[in-house]
């Protein structure tokens, strides 16, 4: 289960976000340890670090490996130079378009949590020091509120092998055991907004039925790795399909859309009678996402299929 804690940094973000690091001292010039400094062993892979500097929040970044010793990277760059010897966290930062401003978050979550731990103070402003831990009802709402959060059901662990941290973002899951992290490719939130607006209930493309959003996902008509640039970025390349079923079985060319919108059965047959059951009641269905526009998508699934 993944924790949240608070990183104020000052002068030093600029150099640590991009080394992408946390870096705190062992100890004040007269040798005295400070619990803002050794929180940094509490730290685990998988927390979410929410990174603020001159007033907003700037970064959440991904802990990846449990503090280590390393000497001082602000060396000749800053003032900290009088303390060499501290340890360092490798992070997996992700860098906010538009930051989250302290003011935004919500007075009742700065105020609620009295502990000497907490990055917020009783006026609800920031306590001096560079690790704090953050409640999970304060982290939480910060996700959410930069659209990072995702259910579990989500297809978030289709990113292409090889995919560069830079083009995935870090989202936290809330499932039944708690919160954990994980990462998605950026427009995944854009094409589940575009398909699914704000109601909770929707229609799976394919079979027609209606249900919560978190039992759909935002299926891709044509394969994404196959897309080019341009047609990731068409929201129209995915539809809603239900993870019931309809999203593998078309995913894996049990059924095919013709040039009518109509569905038939796919290239590949299906090996059980369950599975001939499932394609069956679907043949013939007309597939609400198929138009003009998208037939394209669909007639290139159909053919891809065919050729395996
Ligand atoms: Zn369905």
């Amino acid at each position: 289960m993944s924790k949240f804690w608070w990183v104020n940094q000052g002068q030093s973000y600029k150099w640590e976000s991009e080394l992408r690091i946390l870096w705190s001292p062992l100890a004040t010039e007269g040798g005295k340890k400070q619990h803002h400094w050794d929180r940094m062993e509490l730290l685990s892979p998988g927390d979410v670090v929410i990174n603020y500097s001159e007033k907003k929040i700037r970064a959440v970044s991904e802990v990846l490996a449990p503090q280590r010793s390393a000497t001082n990277p602000h060396l000749g760059l800053t003032d900290l130079e009088w303390q060499r010897d501290g340890r360092e966290i490798n992070l997996s930062m992700h860098l906010l378009d538009v930051p989250l401003e302290l003011c935004d978050i919500p007075e009742e979550l700065r105020r609620s949590w009295k502990s000497p731990g907490s990055p917020f103070n009783i006026h609800g402003g920031i306590n001096q020091g560079y690790l704090f831990e953050l409640s999970d009802d304060a982290g939480l709402w910060i996700m959410k509120e930069l659209g990072l959060t995702a259910e579990p059901t989500d297809d978030l662990a289709d990113a292409a092998p090889g995919t560069s941290d830079d083009q995935l973002e870090l989202v936290i899951v809330v499932g039944p055991d708690g919160e954990f992290t994980t990462t998605r490719r950026p427009e995944h939130a854009r094409l589940k907004g575009y398909l699914f607006g704000n109601t909770k209930l929707n229609a799976c493309a394919l079979c027609g039925n209606v249900l919560p959003n978190s039992l759909l996902v935002a299926s891709h008509i044509k394969k994404r790795s196959e897309c080019d640039l341009g047609e990731r970025g068409d929201l129209r390349v995915v539809m809603a399909a239900c993870a019931l079923g309809c999203d593998a079985v078309y995913e894996r060319g049990y059924i095919a859309v013709d040039q009518a919108g109509i569905i038939g059965i796919g290239p590949r047959s299906a090996e059980t009678d369950h599975l001939r059951t499932y394609v069956n009641a679907l043949v013939g269905k007309r597939v609400s996402s198929h138009t003009p526009h998208t037939a394209k998508y669909f007639a290139w699934h159909a053919q891809w299929h065919a050729q395996k």
